[in-house]
């Protein structure tokens, strides 16, 4: 057994001054128990908690981490920029160079800077409705687009982990304009817009769901969702805030939207364009972005928006994350997933693995994950008694069943061996739950 004193310590110091002892739900394990540890510092592939303990992390941040941590070149840069101070209020050379880095590797023309994918969701949606001068928005069950009060009806993450039906605190008001629907229902989509078409604002859907597990959206229906929303007149917001520049180099738009000739009207992004700091954009066609203020009539601003440290580190890992750290994820995360499918398969455990370009998870159920009523579907206590035999033996996954797991470009042979090295036991584990 590891010692976690330090970490006990903390949790409860932490409980008497934070709800729950974290600053996000799922970091306090709630879905599989136990104490949850504290990271002192990181470094590549690994964690190191207070009490010493080193872990392969496989979450990455919950994605941002595309280089692993502590990147040298991510580092030194940040440094210098904090060097020259940290935040002005006025706009920096930075921000102008990450916009342009983002414009070339997406379909978007322009793009306004925020602090957080929950931002980036709420003005897109925001602007939307102040473009179309319309006020329902379309979602899918199972997808999370950050805490915004109109997008938390049946939600992923943290909501799903927790079984939080919606959530209190958020009016009727609230989601009363806000539609959900089964992921992949195609009639469902037809039947909504067929009555609400001429009141649909947007369509938003994660380009590839990740917060209910990675679920891969099947060929064509991004397209189907694209082209639904411009017969009707609506806006088609693609939150790309995990996948972006992370399922693959042109984000999950690389994979399916560049094939299949479509393009989102507005997208938005976060984790890995802020590379570890608080950063998130969302962008899109420049008849639409040129009604936000100060161009146009949509307010929409933030003190620390297009902060200099944080898009400094985003465009320093955008510049470094070339072809070949995508060889490199797609190449350690087929070897993790090859070893997870042997290990569970060998120990008799349900499960499945979801991929979409480099993203991918592992369900603890037998068939198929298409959407939210499916990936609810798991054996959840096999899967914290999975995580737990994991954890013990070095390896930190989401401590949840309905999240990604995450590897970076600093997921070298010691830290994969390690993983690989792990499973066989984590899997009886689970078998025996
Ligand atoms: N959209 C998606 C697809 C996300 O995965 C997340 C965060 N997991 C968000 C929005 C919200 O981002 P943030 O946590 O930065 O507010």
């Amino acid at each position: 057994m590891v010692d976690t004193d330090s970490s006990s310590d903390l949790f409860q110091r932490a409980r008497a001054v934070t709800p729950g002892g974290v600053n996000s739900p799922v970091r306090a394990f709630r879905a599989v128990g136990g104490t949850p540890r504290f990271i002192r510092s990181a470094q590549g592939a690994w964690l190191t908690d207070v009490d010493g303990n080193d872990y392969v992390d496989l979450i990455c941040s919950w994605g941002p981490m595309l280089l692993g941590h502590a990147h040298p070149e991510v580092q030194a840069a940040v440094a210098d920029a904090v060097g020259r101070g940290t935040s002005y209020g006025a706009p920096t050379e930075p921000e102008v160079e990450l916009a342009e880095e983002m414009v070339a590797r997406t379909p978007i023309d322009s793009v306004r800077f925020v602090s957080s994918g929950t931002e980036a969701t709420m003005s897109a949606i925001r602007l939307a409705r102040g473009f179309t001068g319309r006020d329902v928005v379309v979602k899918f069950a199972g997808c999370y687009h950050g805490h915004v009060d109109a997008l938390l009806a049946e939600a992923g993450s943290g909501v799903a982990t927790l079984a939080i039906p919606g959530t209190p605190g958020v009016p009727e008001s609230a989601t009363g304009l806000t539609l959900v629907l089964p992921y992949h229902d195609r009639a469902a989509v037809t039947a909504a817009f067929a009555e609400h078409g001429d009141r649909i604002a947007c369509l938003v859907t994660e380009a590839a769901p990740g917060n209910m597990g990675v679920v891969p959206p099947e060929p064509g229906f991004n397209e189907f969702l694209a082209r639904t929303c411009a017969e009707h007149g609506a806006l088609f917001v693609s939150d790309e805030v995990m996948t972006g520049f992370r399922a693959s180099k042109h984000g999950q738009w690389g994979l399916d939207g560049a094939l299949e000739g479509w393009r989102p009207d507005l997208m938005t992004f976060g984790k890995v364009m802020g590379g570890g700091f608080p950063a998130a954009a969302f962008g899109g066609r420049a008849d639409v972005m040129a009604h936000l203020a100060p161009e146009g009539p949509v307010y929409q601003a933030g003190t620390l928006s297009g902060n200099p440290i944080a898009t400094t580190a985003g465009l320093v890992t955008l510049r470094l994350a070339d072809d070949a750290v995508y060889d490199h994820l797609t190449k350690a995360g087929d070897v993790v997933k090859q070893a997870a499918t042997e290990a569970l398969s060998e120990a008799g455990v349900p499960h499945v693995v979801q991929s979409t370009g480099t993203m991918f998870s592992v369900f603890f159920r037998g068939a198929p994950v298409r959407d939210f009523r499916d990936a609810s579907d798991q054996d959840t206590a096999a899967y914290a008694a999975f995580f737990h035999a994991m954890l013990d033996a070095g390896v930190y996954l989401p401590p949840s069943a309905y999240e990604g797991w995450f590897l970076s470009s600093a997921h070298d042979d010691r830290a994969i061996q390690t993983v690989v090295d792990a499973l066989p036991g984590a899997a009886r584990a689970a078998a025996e739950a």
